[in-house]
């Protein structure tokens, strides 16, 4: 069996810049499961689906196939054999990906394509149900999670940084509708496995995250 790391929890806890140092530090791959959702979504959004249209998402889902590569160490996303990495983070497509993640059609067909990349593949694999229901044999698991207030101002920065126009207050409100979103679906609601390891970011720096996570995997 491969050797395979779980990291879960909230948006914008820190999930994917710690994920992909791990994997640098281990040479090994970073699956970020939630562009995979989000390439999903995208399909969604250009279809004109409604995200309360179980229907019409269930019957798209047969005509949507989502491949990763990787590219400079950097996880590239496909959807039906396009490249569609740069237009996936906008929050458009990130509260579309949480509402359309609810849908058991979309978390089967993904979970199933995750499962299979682990199974032969050391990886680090991170999103919200991954240490509870795509990989509940994964050797080290973590629940990453930070404050709300934390958070937003994270993804304010790098919304900013990329020169996107955003507004602080509404970032910590999409934070609190996703989180709850996450949290009270019905199928794989996001919550900590009970065998993974708690790290809250707040007041923690990438490198004293990296470094605890790493010590897990040496353990
Ligand atoms: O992690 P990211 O913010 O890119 O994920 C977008 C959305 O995809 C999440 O809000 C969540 O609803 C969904 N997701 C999921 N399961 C995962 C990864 C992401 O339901 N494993």
């Amino acid at each position: 069996m491969a050797f395979n790391i779980a990291v879960d929890g909230p948006a914008g806890a820190g999930k994917s810049t710690i994920a992909r140092k791990v994997a640098e530090a281990l040479s090994c791959i970073y699956v970020d499961t939630g562009a995979m959702y989000r390439a999903m979504a995208l399909f969604f959004l250009r279809e004109g689906i409604l995200p309360e249209d179980e229907k019409a998402i269930s019957e798209a889902c047969d005509r949507i196939t989502v491949t990763l590569s990787s590219r400079e160490g950097e996880q590239q996303v496909f959807l039906n054999g396009e490249n569609v990495n740069g237009l996936i983070r906008t929050e458009e497509v990130g509260i579309m990906a949480s509402r359309t993640s609810v849908y058991g059609r979309v978390r089967e067909k993904l979970t199933q394509l995750q499962r299979e990349m682990a199974r032969t593949t050391d990886l680090i694999m991170d999103g919200r149900d991954i240490g509870t229901c795509v990989l509940p044999e994964a050797q080290v698991k973590v629940y990453l999670t930070a404050s709300v207030e934390t958070r937003g101002k994270r993804r304010f920065l790098e919304l900013q940084e990329k020169g996107q126009e955003c507004e602080l207050e509404k970032i910590c409100q999409d934070i609190r509708q996703r989180d709850m979103q996450d949290m009270n679906r019905e199928i794989s609601p996001l919550r900590q496995a009970e065998d993974a390891v708690l790290i809250d970011s707040s007041d923690m720096t990438i490198e004293e995250v990296v470094a605890e996570i790493l010590a897990l995997v040496r353990k």
